[in-house]
């Protein structure tokens, strides 16, 4: 049922006041201001006689006819990777969701990139850590950590990776169908198409340096591309352990891969699930903390806020929609699919309802050593009940059959 439908029953039991009239502010529809379909008494007071683009308004029920709840003026707090432009070279894809697109995603800038078999990000570095969630497929990745350790590392689906800021790595798809997965930068402004690449270096490094830095005659660099490859087909690599070998990999260097989906669940209930990788899990994730959240058909992520860091969020699987509650009052609600990307900043309040018929599944990441939330039901449930009653104006019999301990997911 969509939220005209279940208004219209409301509406018609009389919950709301008289049909047929302006809804009068009440439960439901608060009056300042009084906003929504509901208090719009003529028909042409709702209806959208201009330009419009049925395909595209049809995936946004909610911007359309937002509920009565909502109060106008919140920054757009969605985005998608489904209509971000794609770099495509030989070897695989990638496009972003960043600062310059999407002016509320400060602390995080989001990456989707594809990788043939054998297709390779080629060698780079940036000046932000990188956060990585594995969509599908099979993927080597290798780095070098401060005290020069190497690792090599193979990475499939639900693994994370980590690379700490200005650390060098590569990527490569595998057999037998390559790679795709996210990446997060923890800094809004970064760039995937602003690296530091080891060909553009190396291109625009005099040559008598490069031969007295390697210690090798300057006409040995002759055969050196000009201009940077980003991302180029290769070669399937040979399996771990020769890499590893040819590497030089000695025990020693920090884990750079967490198997988040492989891990048991934080928290389990008939509505969902959650799995948190931050550095009290993978020790090396200093800088970005990540939760795998599922949600069952029919199922809520309680009211919640997260009280050290904004939340990045991409839809994996399924659909939902996503309210977001700040100061004025002021809200908004709006709905996700897989590919689309939510921002939500630092302790403003929200919740996430799966609308679908199947599972809805999202990985989010903070820009923190850890995961920090604050459950609303957590918190009406540890007051003194007066404080509640007398706020809320609610029956202390309702507040007893509250949720305590942090549902997370609903039901219980
Ligand atoms: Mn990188
Ligand atoms: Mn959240």
């Amino acid at each position: 049922m969509n939220p005209l439908q279940r208004r219209g029953l409301l509406s018609a039991a009389g919950f709301l006041g008289a049909a047929g009239a302006a809804r009068a502010a009440g439960f439901g529809n608060p009056d300042r201001p009084a906003e929504g379909a509901i208090n719009a008494r003529l028909a042409s007071s709702k209806s959208e006689p201009g330009p419009n683009n049925p395909a595209l308004a049809s995936q946004f029920p909610d911007f359309q006819d937002p509920p009565a709840t909502d109060v106008n003026g919140m920054p757009l707090f969605w985005a998608s990777f489904n209509n971000a432009h794609k770099r495509i070279q030989d070897g695989g894809w990638a496009r972003e969701v960043n600062q310059d697109d999407f002016a509320i995603s400060e602390d995080i800038s989001g990456v989707n990139m594809r990788l043939s078999a054998g297709g390779i990000r080629e060698l780079h570095w940036h000046q932000q850590a990188e956060w990585a969630f594995m969509l599908t497929g099979n993927c080597r990745i290798t780095t070098l950590d401060e005290e020069g350790r190497p690792s090599v590392e193979d990475v499939q689906a639900g693994d994370l990776w980590y690379f700490p800021p200005g650390l060098p790595h590569s990527l490569q798809g595998l057999g037998p169908d390559g790679a795709e997965f996210v990446l997060a930068f923890d800094n809004g402004r970064s760039s995937e198409f602003n690296t530091l690449l080891l060909t553009d270096w190396m291109a625009h490094t005099p040559p008598e340096v490069l031969a007295k830095n390697f210690g090798v005659p300057a006409d040995a660099f002759r055969t050196i591309p000009v201009d940077n490859l980003w991302i180029f087909q290769g070669e399937v690599p040979k399996d771990l352990a020769g890499d590893r070998r040819d590497a030089r990999v000695v025990p020693g260097a920090q884990q750079v891969i967490y198997r988040l989906s492989a891990a048991s669940p934080q928290r389990q209930t008939r509505g969902g699930s959650v799995r948190i990788a931050d550095s009290r899990h993978f020790p090396i994730s200093k800088t970005v903390a990540a939760a795998l959240e599922t949600i069952s058909p029919g199922g809520l992520r309680e009211m919640h806020w997260h009280p050290n860091a904004d939340e990045w969020a991409m839809v994996l699987k399924g659909q939902a929609r996503v309210t977001v509650f700040n100061t004025g009052p002021k809200a908004v609600t709006a709905d996700f699919k897989p590919g689309d990307v939510w921002y939500i900043k630092k302790s403003l309040g929200h919740y996430v309802e799966n609308t679908g018929s199947d599972e809805f599944q999202v990985i989010s990441v903070y820009k923190s050593e850890r995961f920090a939330e604050v459950s609303l039901s957590d918190w009406l449930t540890h007051l003194p009940p007066d404080m509640v009653r007398r706020t809320l104006n609610l029956d202390p019999s309702v507040i007893a059959r509250f949720p305590t301990g942090r549902p997370d997911f609903l039901p219980v």
